[in-house]
């Protein structure tokens, strides 16, 4: 069996860059689908990715091109999801390099690249947006000299406009490797994502890596060697559609009875049960939640409604967790564990939006490693279950490499934040005449709390940033309660570094001060450090009923005015005596 008609590859972009785009205009070009069927950003399948412009879900499809057959495999646009970036580009032997003509190299340009070259992929650099007033292509190929990249095969395109798709199609038969023969060898597939479908049971997107695969074969998968039976195998056209083999070089999907999408995570190497290979993938990694939050219903009726939401939506997402959790403050809920902010986001929105619920979700948090006096070693995600300071020897948080990219002149401020966030700095190089990449070690705990938004308006939008886990270290932290007449509002904890405390609690209670509304009585509120209260401030009484305002007549107003009040209601919880919107359970993460 022959390869040499095969060529797989991805495309690595910052977002924005246009990347799906592209996509779009190879899948035109090579007919894959008919311009009836065009939808802007095929690839992006969920609708949700397509408002948000991201791609959450890596996907592949098949070109069919001057007889050659072109896989692409689509990567996730984000850092939250650099994992699954990394087995897709494990899935391939090149990789379009997008980017933007206007905007140049950034952050995460750049972590691909190293991504790619990591995997020996053959790197074809995309200028695209070539038909913008602002694109400046020859200082883009500058930049990518710099990093060391090869320029004479640059290829210049503006994905919008249809320009250059042509030759990039040409380039990928070219430049990428066709794959290696290894039909011969036992079957090794690289599963590089997977969906649930509820009929079929996972769907595994695979690389045949070594051997080959046929419908009926017993299947292991390696990293946990349960066994299943191959029902049906195929391609992406970009519809599935069955073939009755995948060989050695071949990208397509396994359908083997798969009831969970645990047992076939990305990463993991399917071979054959009564041949087994000697060795999986490399590679292979059970990625773990990095960042946590409660999930409570406002509606305390909308537990179970929850619970079923959450399941369904882990069906299809091996990352995420969950488990029950209770809260003083807010009842019933669910703690949650997230690949980042913005795997949390989504989430949520999809919570939300496709499941019609009502949440009130508690402010992002690490988990922690603590050693108590006793010699016990916990693991705690969540604020409210502390120990006692007393009992705590020490504590151990997670911390992050971020590579931090900007122009020069804003490097003083971007140092500045990363100092007032306790970061470690690690390294600056220049990656061009005034671009620069910075490197520190940060406290991921600080990363989630509104680090992205100001280095944003600090560097005016210019700062791109990248991270990746590091590794757990000791920290002086100590956990900051807050109370609302006078009764700490288990939601609100949060764990600080004990420098900045005093400092964090006072502006948390005037933040919160802001936000709750006045009630009928007089509200303190209250930050603690264990029993030592740090800081105090009082909400006044409300001394007029809303409806005295609209004397009398006006019964239309006094309507809108009630309904309005009941909206407001709608993401109030009720704290003891006191009405808290959701707004104030996420103030802990705004700084300033
Ligand atoms: P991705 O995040 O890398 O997938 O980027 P998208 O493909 O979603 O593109 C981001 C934005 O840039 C969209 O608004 C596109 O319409 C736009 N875009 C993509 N390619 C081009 C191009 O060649 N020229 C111009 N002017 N805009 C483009
Ligand atoms: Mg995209």
């Amino acid at each position: 069996m022959d390869t040499s008609h095969i060529r797989n590859f991805c495309i690595i972009a910052h977002i924005d860059h246009g990347k799906s785009t592209l996509a779009d205009r190879l899948l035109e070009y090579t007919g894959t689908i008919s311009d009836r069927e065009m939808q802007d950003q095929v690839l992006d399948k969920m609708d949700l990715e397509r408002e948000r412009g991201i791609t959450i879900k890596a996907q592949a499809v098949r070109l069919n091109y001057k007889g050659y057959e072109l896989n692409l495999i689509d990567t996730p646009g984000h850092v939250d999801f650099t994992y699954e970036v990394s087995r897709s580009l494990a899935a391939c032997e090149g990789a379009l390099l997008v980017v933007d003509a206007s905007q140049g190299v950034e952050a995460q340009t750049l972590a691909n690249i190293y991504l790619a070259l990591e995997h020996d992929l053959e790197i074809i650099p995309v200028i695209n947006k070539i038909d913008l007033p602002s694109a400046d292509p020859e200082r883009v190929k500058e930049q990518l000299i710099e990093i060391g990249l090869e320029v004479d095969n640059v290829i210049l395109t503006s994905a919008k406009e249809g320009t250059g798709i042509q030759d990039v199609l040409d380039a990928i038969v070219e430049l990428v490797p066709p794959p290696e023969n290894t039909v011969n060898r036992p079957l090794r597939a690289l599963v590089f994502d997977s969906f649930y479908d509820s009929y079929q049971g996972v769907v595994a997107y695979v690389r045949i890596v070594n051997g080959e695969i046929s419908p009926g074969d017993k299947i292991m998968m390696m990293s946990n060697q349960k066994t299943y039976e191959v029902d049906e195998l195929g391609i992406f056209v970009p519809d599935m559609k069955t073939v009755n083999k995948l060989r050695a070089g071949d990208v397509g999907y396994v359908i083997a009875g798969i009831k969970d999408v645990k047992n076939c995570r990305v990463g993991d190497t399917i071979t054959l049960s009564n041949k087994p290979a000697e060795s999986p993938l490399p590679g292979y990694k059970k990625v773990k939640p990095m960042v946590f939050s409660g999930l409570y219903p406002t509606d305390s009726n909308d537990y179970e409604l929850l619970k079923d939401a959450l399941e369904k939506l882990q069906l299809n997402d091996a990352s995420l967790s969950f488990e029950p959790e209770t809260s003083e403050a807010l009842g019933f809920g669910f703690r949650c564990g997230f690949l980042g902010l913005l795997h949390m986001e989504i989430i949520q929105e999809r919570l939300e939006r496709e499941y019609g619920l009502n949440l009130v979700v508690t402010a992002p948090s690490v988990n922690y490693r603590i050693n108590t006096v006793d010699g016990e070693k916990l693991e705690i995600e969540n604020p409210a279950e502390f120990p006692e300071q007393q009992q705590i020897e020490s504590i151990e948080e997670p911390f992050v490499r971020a590579e931090i990219y900007l122009p020069e002149e804003f490097v003083g401020q971007a140092m500045e934040l990363c100092q007032d966030n306790r970061g470690e700095f690690k390294d600056m190089q220049y990656v061009d005449r005034d671009r620069v990449s910075l490197i520190y070690e940060i406290p991921l705990s600080e990363l989630i709390t509104d680090f992205f938004n100001q280095l944003k308006s600090k560097t005016r939008g210019y700062a791109t940033l990248d991270y990746e886990f590091k590794g757990y270290k000791e920290s002086n932290l100590v956990k900051l309660d807050i109370l609302i007449n006078g009764e700490v509002v288990d939601a609100l904890s949060c764990i600080v570094h004990r420098d900045s405390a005093e400092a964090r609690g006072r502006s948390l209670i005037r933040k919160l001060k802001k936000l709750i509304p006045r009630q009928m009585f007089e509200v303190p509120i209250q930050a603690a450090i264990g029993n030592k209260i740090i800081a105090r401030v009082n909400i006044k009484a409300l001394r007029k009923n809303v409806l005295q305002k609209c004397y009398g007549g006006d019964v239309t107003r006094k309507r809108k005015l009630l309904e309005k009040q009941k909206e407001g209601k709608k993401r109030m919880k009720k704290v003891g005596k006191v009405e808290i919107p959701q707004k104030a359970f996420m103030a802990v993460l705004e700084r300033n």
